[in-house]
């Protein structure tokens, strides 16, 4: 047992980062090591949007030990298979991105080498997007879980949920006080640093309490409380890549169907999102404002609902970027006070969680002070992670053909990242795909992005010619045979969601 006092965190904010990082830390830290206090305010509130995930968020889910039926009672949550881009690449034009593989791999090569060969020695083949199977359920509003056994097709995919992020917040809060932390409601007014090293020594309340801490947690939201505000850490900005700087958010009665995804639907200044839930939709409007004023912004989405509202559109305001740093002395910024990238691919949660979990392996020792070679290792990792959305969220925009909207000959004239133009030119040349063992996203989500945004692979890896011509077209037949009925043995996703949520 260490003598040096027990560890104390506090977590500034208490949105889906901070009682997502609350119920990481007391899930992972020892008790009787560390002690962990959440303050938040309820005059303020939280930024009350964010209902599309990932597929990580079940590993984190499962970290905590939720049940996932009950968790999706709680939050009112669907299935998610992926987000189908319409009118992305052209008006009438759509596809999916889907969670999940195209095909399989044959003789350790990536099934679209095989697919584009099978194009260049006339192999009949359907077209790319038929080959995954979550695309095809997806398509059919069908869902059932992934099959357990690899080498089965049924196994190709994953899921995330969209759910009720204010709700999903209020469930961890329960899970984390009844394990221990401690809840402070109060608005913070003042932050006290240490003369010498800088670092943070206590928040004070507007009640006059302070609040002391050996690591503070800045999860304040856009207002940055700490890592801008008081350590006034550089922001790095990426409008000129991502202009979109306004959201209109409205909620409606559940309307249409039921669907196992995410639809975004391009439009002249931006965006629309829908987002089915259990008891109604999200919807919103993702807008450049200076090629969108907010009040044609409104009309435009209301026009697209497909539910009754009585609400009015929320409008919030925010910039693409991330700070330069996100930890500095013995402060560490999660979510939307480190960065903000819009929702386009559902990633800021995730954002979230890489962050919870890069920083419980980086974290300071009971009785250290923070090291700066921590710190070091888990700014590139932010970096890293944020860099890569970034590319892969501006391919969506760069690659289209609606000629003659401003904003969208702005996107396809705008000088790219350098990184980015390095991975569009490599699957041009070669049909090739960023494979990452860490982080976002995977080679075939790419795939799906760059064939989606039509985008033509002028050649494909030669490895791919060591299969003869008849071998390749018995394969594709076989799979599609596999595919069809894999995909007629899934349920309805809507009966499937309400059969598991009344599960005991
Ligand atoms: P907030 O929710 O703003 O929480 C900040 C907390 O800090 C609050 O508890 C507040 O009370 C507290 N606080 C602030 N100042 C003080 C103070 N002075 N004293 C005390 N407490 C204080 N993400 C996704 O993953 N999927 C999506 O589909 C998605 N959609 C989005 C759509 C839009 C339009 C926007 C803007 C964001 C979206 N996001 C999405 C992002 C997502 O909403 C956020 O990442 C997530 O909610 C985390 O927010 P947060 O906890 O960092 O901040």
């Amino acid at each position: 047992m260490s003598s040096a006092p027990i560890f104390n965190v506090l977590i500034v904010g208490g949105g889906t980062a901070g009682w997502m990082a609350a119920a990481g830390l007391r899930r992972i830290l020892p008790e009787q090591d560390y002690a962990i206090r959440l303050v938040e305010s309820e005059q303020i509130g939280t930024v009350g949007v964010g209902e599309a995930t990932l597929p990580h968020i079940k590993l984190f889910n499962d970290m905590l030990g939720l049940d996932e039926a009950e968790f999706m009672a709680e939050t009112g949550a669907t299935f998610k298979l992926g987000i189908e881009f319409g009118d992305w690449l052209r008006t009438g034009h759509s596809y999916i991105h889907p969670f999940g593989a195209f095909g399989e791999p044959w003789a350790g090569v990536d099934f679209q080498h095989h697919w584009l060969r099978a194009q260049h020695c006339d192999v009949a083949v359907r077209p790319l997007q038929d080959y995954s199977l979550a695309v095809r359920l997806a398509r059919e509003d069908r869902f059932g879980f992934p099959a357990g056994e690899h080498g089965n097709i049924g196994s190709t995919f994953s899921y995330a949920y969209h759910f009720d992020a204010g709700r999903y917040a209020a469930y961890l809060r329960r899970w984390c006080v009844d394990r221990g932390v401690e809840r402070v409601e109060g608005r913070i007014t003042g932050v006290h640093r240490n003369g010498g090293s800088g670092d943070i020594a206590a928040v004070r309340l507007e009640s006059g309490i302070e609040l002391e801490a050996d690591l503070f947690i800045d999860c304040s939201g856009f207002r940055s409380m700490l890592l801008d505000q008081t350590l006034g850490i550089a922001w790095e900005d990426w409008a000129h890549w991502l202009p979109c700087d306004s959201a209109l958010a409205v909620p409606c009665a559940s309307g249409g169907e039921l669907t196992p995804y995410t639809r975004s639907t391009a439009k002249a200044g931006g965006w629309i999102w829908r987002i089915p839930l259990q008891h109604r939709t999200g919807n919103g409007y993702v807008f450049a404002s200076s090629f969108l004023p907010p009040d044609r912004a409104a009309e435009a989405l209301l026009e697209q609902l497909d539910g009754e509202t009585d609400a009015d559109p929320k409008l919030l305001r925010f910039a693409a970027g991330r700070r330069a740093l996100a930890w500095k002395n013995n402060c560490v910024a999660i979510g939307l006070s480190s960065g903000f990238l819009e929702p386009l691919e559902s990633t800021s949660i995730y954002l979230i969680q890489a962050a919870i979990m890069d920083l419980l392996k980086l974290f300071p020792r009971r009785g250290s002070t923070a090291d700066p070679r921590l710190a070091a290792e888990y700014n590139r990792l932010f970096g890293m992670h944020y860099d890569r959305v970034r590319d892969f969220l501006v391919l969506h925009y760069v690659a289209n053909d609606r000629v003659g909207e401003p904003l969208w000959d702005y996107l396809r004239a705008m000088p790219l990242p350098d990184t980015l133009r390095h991975k569009i030119d490599l699957f041009r040349s070669r049909g090739t795909t960023p494979d990452y063992e860490l982080g976002l996203f995977s080679k075939d989500s790419w795939l799906a992005v760059l064939a989606g945004q039509g985008i033509v692979a002028e050649r494909y890896d030669r490895c791919a010619d060591a299969m003869g011509p008849r071998q390749l077209e018995q394969r594709l037949r076989d799979l599609e045979a596999r595919l069809d009925r894999c995909v007629s043995s899934h349920a309805d996703h809507g009966t499937f969601v309400a059969r598991y949520c009344a599960e005991p």
